[in-house]
């Protein structure tokens, strides 16, 4: 049997473009699937847009791998077709004897992950790169940077549209049912029409969706089970904005359930506060930000920015993360691996893409190429 296509992707979120532009240098006769109108509706627009270095996750995971990878690749590719990006560099404070333990533990394992850009500060070398921040002692990562990430997934959509990669906006794929040698699909439109074909090859980045994708085929494994976990954020105004220059980071928990409460800088000249931590024990997608949180942020940030003031934060933009850890939970690891030992060769999973997916995406098409 011959198929409608040969390759589909569903997802056009930073992940899905990367896999698709990357994957049309080679094969022709690609489908990207995406529900919403346009690419990166959901995560990948809801996100603090940090090129992160690789310092906080354990060395052997994809994680640290595609985080490291992705970076040097991302920074190539910004120079390459002119997205802006800014490498400004991070601090991450510590205020306390703890906090510095804390500090020496991360600086072995950024090491031990081959991250050599990065350096401990004494307070007066803090002060001399920021001399609005409070700290006892301090990380420097000078590879870590922003990225205009709508400009960057706008790049990977037209490098994929040049090699012919058709986009199908505004479908949802609602069922997919294993054929001989590959996959039959059902789009629903937006009209509510449904629309079959088949696929030799299906790749699953569909995000917050992934776990729910993957049981469409059959797959009914519990370890691929999502917790949503929504970031919200909050801005710094009154002129404030412009007090620092580089993203200032808290030290994380030990489990990395999240980096904490920080602060970043963007390419337009704002800063904001974020993301927090709340979990959705619903599952239900709302990007709403509560009001109420705002004492939480300043309370958190008040240690490492002095100049702060309740009235300077003001509710902005909220994300979710498509976490594998559930609450009280270890450290999970990405999946991404072809289902070929759970009976479903080349459909390919890409699930528990959380941070750091968008610095890591072009390193996760790589892998996924390798894995074709
Ligand atoms: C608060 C927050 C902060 C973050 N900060 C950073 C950061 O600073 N640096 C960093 O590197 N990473 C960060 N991340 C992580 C990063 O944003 C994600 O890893 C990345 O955006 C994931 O991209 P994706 O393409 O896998 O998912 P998505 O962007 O969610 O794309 C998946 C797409 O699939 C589509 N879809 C789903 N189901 C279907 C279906 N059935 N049919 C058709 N289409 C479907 C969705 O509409 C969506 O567009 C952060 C994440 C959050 C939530």
């Amino acid at each position: 049997m011959t198929h409608d296509v040969k390759i589909t992707v569903i997802g056009a979120g930073v992940v899905g473009l990367a896999i698709a532009a990357l994957l049309s240098e080679n094969f022709k006769s690609i489908f990207v699937i995406e529900k919403h109108l346009k690419f990166g509706q959901e995560t990948s627009c809801r996100n603090s847009e940090v090129v992160h270095s690789g310092i906080y996750y354990p060395k052997d995971s994809l994680k640290t791998k595609l985080c490291i990878e992705g970076r040097k690749m991302l920074y190539e590719f910004c120079e390459k077709y002119s997205v802006d990006y800014n490498k400004c560099g991070k601090l991450i404070v510590a205020n306390s004897d703890l906090e510095d333990k804390k500090l020496d533990i991360l600086m072995r394992n950024a090491k031990d992950n081959g991250v050599d850009e990065v350096e401990k500060l004494l307070k007066e070398e803090v002060e001399l790169l920021e001399p609005n921040v409070r700290a006892l002692t301090a990380i420097y990562s000078s590879e870590t940077g922003i990225v205009d990430s709508y400009g960057f997934m706008k790049q990977l959509e037209l490098n994929a549209i040049n090699n012919e990669v058709q986009f199908i906006y505004g479908s949802e794929v609602n069922k997919i049912q294993k054929t001989d040698n590959g996959y039959k699909l059902t789009l629903i439109e937006h009209g509510g029409d449904s629309f079959d074909f088949s696929s030799e090859i299906v790749i699953n980045a569909s995000g917050l969706n992934s776990d729910k994708t993957s049981e469409m085929i059959g797959i009914n494994d519990s370890s691929y089970n999502l917790h949503y976990w929504k970031g919200e954020y909050f801005s710094i105004g009154n002129g404030k904005n412009t007090l620092v220059n580089r993203l200032i980071y808290p030290v994380p928990n030990a489990n990395i359930l999240s980096l904490g409460v920080h602060a970043t800088i963007d390419l337009g000249q704002g800063l904001k506060l974020g993301p927090n931590t709340v979990y959705l024990k619903d599952k239900k997608i709302n990007y709403k930000v509560d009001p109420k949180h705002k004492i939480d942020f300043f309370n958190s940030a008040k240690q490492y920015f002095p100049f702060l003031e309740l009235e300077d934060l003001r509710p902005d933009q909220a994300g979710i993360r498509p976490k594998l850890q559930g609450i009280g939970d270890a450290f999970r690891d990405f999946i991404i691996k072809e289902e070929k030992e759970k009976g479903y060769a080349n459909f390919i999973n890409l699930i528990g893409i959380e941070s750091p997916g968008l610095t890591a995406s072009l390193a996760i098409a790589n892998y996924v190429k390798e894995l074709i």
